[in-house]
């Protein structure tokens, strides 16, 4: 695809996301549309990228309804009284950037076919309707706080706790403390004014970019951090003791609550195969667990980077539910104990050069195949053999000439076993 990765449409501002192509953008997605929602990220290009998708939906004679700023699950939320929904993000990469994200009525991003049917209309030239049926751009003040509802609904009013919070400088800045507010939490915030500039740290929710706020939970004596990237679509927490709670941590705990059945990506650790009833993988990306979370009915999906599913709630990745939800959690039992508790088994990541990805991967599957029974194999995503005792999974970069191994095991010998002999199958079929 030209134009589209596995987020959606992505670039620096006036190099690769030009008011010309956000125009085409709009036009693509109008075609044949009714109704159309639009919010953007607080990044200061936002508002031109909007001016110009809006230009070309209602050209096409969609309706617009302009949410502002919001976090995307708000709009993804909010998308399901429309056609289509249009997210202004670059997540959570640095300022120069943004993109546009498009999702379903029923909050799930749009997947592969949609994204290629709608790269075809963008380099299409579209025929415009008449003037008298150009669409309609209306403003709509609400959605933050029927999003809010919508979560208090579920999880109540008698929470008291104290939470601090650090929302990146991003959208969720008017929204996730407001919400604990109203789940009757004391809330103490950080980088909570709205700045797309990302003055403070880079809006990836690492350990190393959230350092501030571990010391903040710890000198406040807060029982739990929160912490979201550029979009809000990622929710990464801290326990009492300033410890990081990143992607796998969650996941784990998430495993704890939703025992029946979760989607996770081929990568996730075997931990909560032992945690979970019925575990279904998919390949990498949070709009593939949205796809098998539909088709399976399971209860949970996520993924490590910190994205969480509910389909109780939606489709879409939904951060702002999951600080509520962990916040419930955090008052049955002490997260920081059982944390502590909770299992983990070492793994490896390494990545190799290698000429041709596609070349390499063809052989080594078939090599595989002649090594490994069908049982031990899955070919969803690359390659994951499943040792019993551990796993590995080999697998090509979608952007670089490059093939990255990754293995996990229960003991560390093991881990150097199985991966060495991955290593070692990839570099006879690099020759
Ligand atoms: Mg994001």
């Amino acid at each position: 695809m030209q134009f589209f990765g596995s987020s959606g449409i992505r670039g620096i501002v006036n190099r690769k996301i030009t008011p010309e192509l956000a125009l085409r953008v709009g036009k693509a997605v109008g075609a044949g549309r009714d109704r159309v929602i639009i919010g953007r990220d607080t990044r200061p290009t936002g508002m031109m990228i909007a001016s110009a998708l809006k230009s070309g939906l209602t050209a096409m004679g969609a309706d617009v309804v302009d949410v502002g700023v919001v976090s995307t699950p708000t709009l993804a939320f909010m998308g399901k009284d429309h056609d289509c929904g249009v997210m202004i993000t670059a997540s959570h990469n640095p300022a120069p950037y943004n993109g546009i994200k498009l999702w379903n009525p029923d909050g799930s991003a749009f997947n592969t076919e949609q994204m290629l049917d709608t790269e075809a209309k963008i380099l299409d030239e579209p025929q415009l309707p008449e003037w008298n049926e150009v669409g309609k751009i209306s403003r709509e003040h609400n959605a933050v706080k029927k999003h809010i509802e919508h979560i208090l609904d579920r999880v109540g009013t008698d929470h008291e706790l104290k939470v601090a919070v650090d929302c990146a400088n991003g959208p969720a800045y008017h929204t996730t403390p407001y919400l604990l507010r109203k789940m009757g939490c004391q809330v103490v915030t950080l980088n909570c004014n709205p700045d797309g500039t990302f003055p403070a740290h880079d809006p990836e929710p690492t350990k190393e970019n959230l350092k501030d706020l571990g010391k903040l939970v710890v000198n406040t004596g807060a029982d739990l951090g929160i912490a979201h990237d550029g979009d809000a679509d990622r929710m990464v927490a801290f326990d009492r003791e300033g410890n990081y709670m990143g992607g796998d941590t969650l996941l784990a705990l998430f495993a704890r609550k939703f025992t029946d059945s979760i989607v996770v990506p081929v990568n996730t650790s075997m931990i909560i195969d032992e945690m979970v009833k019925k575990v279904i993988r998919t390949k990498v990306g949070d709009v593939y667990v949205a796809e098998e979370l539909k088709n399976h009915g399971a209860q949970f999906g996520g993924e490590v980077s910190g994205t969480w599913i509910f389909p109780e709630m939606s489709y879409a990745p939904d951060a702002i539910y999951a600080a509520a939800v962990i916040t419930t959690m955090c008052e049955d039992e002490d997260l920081a104990d059982i944390r502590k508790e909770l299992p983990s088994y070492p793994s490896r990541r390494d990545a190799f050069q290698v000429d041709d990805n596609s070349a390499v991967m063809e052989r080594l599957i078939s090599d595989c195949k002649e090594q490994f029974s069908a049982e031990e194999l899955n070919f969803i995503d690359g390659i994951r053999i499943d040792h019993g005792d551990g796993w590995t999974l080999t697998r090509a970069s979608g952007t670089e000439p490059k093939i990255r191994i990754t293995a996990e095991a229960k003991e560390q010998n093991r881990l150097e076993e199985i991966f060495n002999e991955a290593k070692k199958r990839l570099q006879e079929a690099m020759r």
